[in-house]
């Protein structure tokens, strides 16, 4: 520990502090805009390109960025002085003078770390006029826009690309007032290896990194009276949707949220729970078939498309190790454009099925070839992410914390608490052992809750002991850190299974879910929120999920049966590093 004074009143602090991490233990407020600290989920970006944390150092002539400057023993700081808070104003201003300041239309409105920033400030007026710089905005992909005008050069999307996620999409090109976070041979987003994780997105302060807005279609579905939309929800929405209405953070809003999408005027609401259950069966079914006949190990899950194509382009020698089971959203497409659209006897191209997701790969998702079933003709028809239905519910006018709580509707709408845990890291692999165990022993354990498989540690490994056989489990979230398992893989370490989840925290923390300002503990309580779920549901295997009994009764007769294969299992396709 050393002793430093931060605006007058003496502190202790660890040696290597920055004068940033000092001062907020000090409780002290800095401001900050290119910063990111994240450091559970090794984020950290201090590369102080803003020059909006600078502080009054005694003995120093110059002011200093408070971000990327070690504590000294002995320093003095002073946060607060007129001439720091004056360099902070005309720094901002000069950041507004190269904006298109278009706030009142841009999708970060009331939620840009910028214009927050200029109020805080105290900003009144654009002091600087001159040139702006003018690009092409990027929207050739399903899921995310660039606008490089509202780029303020922090960094964070690179450091989150190439550091955390390791896919390595942008690097900042040209010099001077010519800088622009580009991608290798500016090639538009569609044709690089970017998976759609939208993290970038989640950590972009303003509005230069966006999602592709789908709100517009799905209303269009809605009002068209030849069309029956059915709708999804993801289970990570139930633990986010809330806090786009100010409510706690880790609310619960199941019920809140199926009465909201009534009143928007979907013809069905249904649970993306439903066919995580589905997937289960059908996960947990493949795994015991490698385990039995020699199959390929470890099998790796594949619900989260970022991570699928991630594989595809950065280890295309793994792709027959992948579970071939489709994402829930899309089985549930599936089975809806099927049997369903038979048992409710309506066409299936009258059908509209909207996903509401926390992820901006699904999207992307939605459109891959593979998972369409004639031209033109895909089983998801749009997906909208977590913020997208919060507007929808806030231009309906309804006042969703007054919503009473009402149940989904009777088809695709059962599920079990295994599914619920989908929506966090390792929840997918618990739900799968919780069916995968009692189909390998017979045995109805009385202990389902898998302790060790939760958290938030990168990488996780356990073995569970099954009557005396041992399956090792592996588990990464973050990009980077399924790299590194993976390596571990190809490398020869031995697990039986594995899943990963592009998102840090799983999709709690997806790219199209509210902001969380880069708060971890709010991943985790979204997390929290979810096991909490499970335990209060009176079924929390998957295989005991009634609605999906009957299914497979009716229509798919058993997990992995022909049927099966044909609407629920997909394929991979090698891509290019770049
Ligand atoms: S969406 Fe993910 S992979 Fe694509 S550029 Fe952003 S962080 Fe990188
Ligand atoms: S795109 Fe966003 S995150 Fe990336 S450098 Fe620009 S402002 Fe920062
Ligand atoms: S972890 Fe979830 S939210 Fe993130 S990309 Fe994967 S499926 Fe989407």
């Amino acid at each position: 520990m050393i002793n430093i004074t931060i605006n007058n009143n003496p502190f202790q602090v660890e040696d290597g502090s920055t004068i940033l991490d000092a001062a907020k233990k000090a409780g002290v407020h800095i401001p900050t805009l290119c910063h990111l600290d994240m450091h559970d989920f090794k984020m950290v970006n201090r590369v102080g390109t803003c020059r909006v944390c600078m502080v009054e150092v005694e003995g120093r002539r110059n002011l200093i960025p408070a971000c990327s400057t070690v504590v000294a023993e002995g320093m003095v700081i002073r946060t607060n002085t007129i001439r720091a808070i004056k360099a902070r104003r005309t720094i901002v201003e000069l950041l507004l003078s190269n904006h298109p300041k278009d706030c009142l239309i841009c999708e970060r409105n009331q939620n840009c770390e910028l214009q927050s920033l200029a109020a805080e400030l105290g900003i009144r007026e654009v002091k600087y006029q001159g040139y702006q710089s003018h690009h092409k905005k990027d929207t050739s992909s399903y899921s995310l826009i660039r606008n490089a005008e509202k780029c303020i050069l922090c960094r964070r999307c690179e450091t989150m690309c190439n550091e955390v996620q390791t896919v390595g999409v942008y690097s900042a090109v040209n010099r001077g007032f010519e800088t622009v976070i580009g991608t290798a041979f500016d090639l538009p987003m569609i044709e690089t290896a970017c998976t759609f994780c939208g993290q970038c997105v989640s950590v972009c302060p303003t509005g230069a990194l966006t999602l592709v807005d789908n709100t517009a279609e799905v209303w269009a579905a809605i009002y068209d009276p030849e069309k029956y939309v059915i709708v999804q929800t993801a289970p990570a929405i139930r633990a986010a949707l809330g806090e786009v209405f100010q409510m706690p953070v880790g609310s619960r809003v199941t019920g809140k949220m199926t009465a909201a999408l009534r009143r928007l005027g979907f013809d069905l609401v249904c649970d993306t729970d439903f066919a995580a259950d589905l997937t289960i069966m059908e996960e947990a079914n493949e795994l015991l078939d490698r385990l039995k006949n020699n199959g390929t190990l470890p099998i790796l899950t594949s619900c989260c498309p970022a991570w699928v194509k991630f594989i595809e382009h950065q280890f295309p020698d793994l792709l027959d190790i992948p579970s071939t089971c489709k994402s829930p959203h899309e089985m549930f497409g599936a089975i809806a454009k099927t049997h369903y659209a038979q048992k409710l006897g309506i066409d299936p191209e009258k059908i509209v099925v909207v996903s509401v997701m926390p992820c901006l790969a699904k999207k992307y998702e939605a459109a891959r070839p593979e998972l369409a079933y004639g031209k033109n003709s895909a089983y998801v028809d749009y997906v909208i992410s977590t913020r997208e239905l919060g507007s929808m519910i806030r231009e309906a006018g309804i006042t969703f914390a007054d919503l009473p709580d009402e149940d989904f509707d009777s088809i695709m709408g059962e599920s079990t608490g295994a599914s619920v845990i989908f929506g966090t890291t390792g929840g997918v692999i618990e739900a799968a052992l919780r069916t995968a165990v009692y189909w390998l022993t017979g045995e109805k354990l009385d202990k389902i809750d898998f302790e060790e498989l939760r958290g938030m540690q990168g990488i996780r490994s356990a073995t569970i002991d099954v009557q005396g056989t041992p399956v090792r489990i592996g588990i990464a979230h973050g990009l980077g850190n399924a790299r590194a398992l993976l390596e571990a893989v190809r490398g020869g370490e031995k697990y039986h299974a594995i899943e990963i989840m592009a998102c840090p925290g799983g999709c709690v923390g997806g790219g199209g879910q509210p902001y969380h300002g880069n708060n971890i503990e709010i991943i985790k309580q979204r997390a929290d929120a979810l096991y909490q779920e499970d335990k209060d549901k009176s079924i929390r295997r998957s295989h005991e999920n009634t609605e999906i009994q009957r299914l497979y009764e009716e229509f798919l007769e058993t997990p992995g049966s022909h049927k099966a294969h044909e609407l629920l299992h997909t394929t991979y396709t090698k891509r290019e590093k770049i």
